[in-house]
């Protein structure tokens, strides 16, 4: 049995808040929340991180970025505001689970640069 959080999470064997899924991809809010709006987009299928991706993955990465993101800025009513979307890469990104995720953050006014 895995150990990868989300892969749990996606094979529904610990719980989340799920907003949105699909045969591909699950979205669930982030439990310790940076914006009144954290949303954690993550493909089902276990990749380590976007340096992770394969040539075979460009289907998934296209549905997460032209589908999934689009539509719920939209679900979540941040299309007209905006939002940023992170994805922490590795030790130096500051990524602390290792299965690929996007960050969906909105509700609030971002700063930059991250710290
Ligand atoms: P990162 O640091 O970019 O790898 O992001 C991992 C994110 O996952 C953090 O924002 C955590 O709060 C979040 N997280 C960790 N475990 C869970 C969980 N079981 N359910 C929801 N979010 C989680
Ligand atoms: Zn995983």
């Amino acid at each position: 049995m895995t150990s990868c959080v989300f892969c749990k999470i996606a094979q529904g064997d610990i719980p989340a808040q799920i907003i949105y899924e699909d045969e591909s991809v699950i979205a669930f809010k982030d439990l310790s929340p940076k914006a009144p709006v954290h949303v954690l987009i993550v493909p089902k299928k276990h990749v380590q991180s976007v340096a992770h991706f394969q040539v075979e993955d460009k289907e998934l990465a296209a549905h997460i970025f032209v589908d999934v993101v689009p539509k719920l800025a939209a679900q979540l009513k941040l299309t007209d505001a905006g939002f940023r979307l992170v994805m922490n890469t590795g030790s130096d990104g500051g990524q602390s689970v290792p299965h690929l995720h996007v960050h969906l953050l909105g509700g609030r006014k971002m700063t930059w640069p991250p710290g």
